[in-house]
């Protein structure tokens, strides 16, 4: 059957890998016979320009009928001065909620031939093979009230609200264990349940969802251990999972471990679809339309998309071994080579990706 993928490329190196990704699709549907369609969208800056707003309802239609959205990125100089709300990270917020996106998927591998960029030692980090899961649509971005006040001594005061329904928790949890079952069999569960009434609530419906995963361990940890274990041993984590603030910090850090912000892919996921997919780096106006942009972060996306969205396995495996065998032959661009060291551009890392599948 045809899928539908939207294709919102976005701005500054966002075109250039998203164009990547298409290739690579495009490889694939010819090698194993699968029909994609794409439907390009506009979003962030370029939007802004062409119809005053980051995210033209245009787009958001585009992207609510199709099977699974593939972004780039948003953003840059050229528009860093408008009102908040004519900025192009508002049509990313948005089309989030559009989407209504409750958990953020980030996998993060040790690739042999990157090693040497991490900035932990090798013997630590080979082999690492984790994926965060955290939760996007409740705690303390979204709770109310969450503002300035005066005291009583009339000094200023601030409020900001930890908000969970206990179903927001249970289903972002569940998830975790559903992808734990797929991958090494355990889930982390992150929390504060020495301080937190919230923690605790997490605790416990971690707990109930892992009677329902007799197969996965569950093991908690505190939120300040695990921002410590994953510097220190991060190859004993398979899946960790986290509520919103946490995961933000704790998903940040776990990205830069092997140490290549151009290489790791990110899903978000809804409970009826489409799922988004883009890449955890920006949209970097510093090395725009240079062809030196790594679009592997962008190509692995699409890989996710194929395995989460669509059940194809063996098609994402081929993808991933294709970039894995790309980097092993010596092919880097220069943000995973070494100084010194021979790279090749975009649109060339591109192409031997695409001939390798
Ligand atoms: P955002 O606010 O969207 O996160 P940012 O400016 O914080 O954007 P990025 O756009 O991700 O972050 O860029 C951070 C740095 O990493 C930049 O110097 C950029 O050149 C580099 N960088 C980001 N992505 C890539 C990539 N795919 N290939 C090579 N370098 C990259
Ligand atoms: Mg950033």
């Amino acid at each position: 059957m045809k899928k539908r993928i939207a294709v919102l490329p976005g701005d500054g190196i966002g075109k250039e890998v998203t164009k990547g990704a298409i290739n690579v699709l495009q490889a694939v549907g010819e090698r194993f016979g699968h029909q994609f369609e794409f439907t390009y969208g506009s979003i962030g800056g370029g939007a802004i320009d062409a119809h005053g707003t980051p995210l033209p309802e245009e787009t958001i239609e585009v992207c609510k009928k199709s099977d699974a959205v593939l972004l780039g990125a948003v953003g840059g100089p050229k528009w860093e001065t408008l009102p908040g709300h004519l900025r192009p990270e508002k049509g990313l917020l948005r089309i989030r909620k559009e989407l209504n996106l409750y958990a953020n998927l980030r996998p993060v591998s040790y690739y042999s031939s990157t090693a040497a960029t991490s900035p932990l030692r090798q013997e630590v980090i080979e082999g690492a093979d984790m994926l965060v899961v955290r939760e996007l649509t409740g705690g303390l971005y979204f709770g109310k009230p969450s503002e300035r006040s005066t005291a009583e001594n009339g000094e200023d005061s601030v409020v900001d609200t930890l908000f969970y329904k206990k179903s927001e928790m249970e289903r972002v949890i569940r998830l975790a264990f559903q992808l734990a079952e797929k991958r090494d069999k355990k889930v982390t569960s992150v929390d504060k349940a020495n301080v937190l009434e919230s923690s605790r609530m997490w605790r416990e419906t971690a707990e109930e969802i892992a009677k329902e995963h007799p197969a996965v361990k569950l093991e908690h940890m505190l939120v300040d251990n695990a921002a410590m274990q994953l510097i220190r041993n991060p190859k004993q984590f398979d899946v960790l999972v986290t509520e919103n603030l946490f995961g933000d910090i704790l998903s940040d850090e776990a990205s830069v471990l092997t140490g290549s912000l151009g290489m790791l892919p990110s899903a978000s996921i809804s409970e009826n679809g489409p799922y988004l997919y883009e890449p955890i780096h920006g949209s970097a106006p510093d090395i725009e339309g240079k062809n030196i942009a790594n679009p592997i972060a962008m190509i692995l996306s699409a890989a996710m998309m194929l395995r989460t969205s669509f059940n194809l396995d063996k098609e994402a495996a081929a993808v991933e071994n294709a970039v894995k065998q790309v980097l092993e032959s010596g092919s880097k661009t220069s943000d995973i080579a070494l100084p010194g060291q021979k790279t090749i551009g975009t649109a060339e890392m591109i192409e031997e990706i695409k001939a390798t599948i």
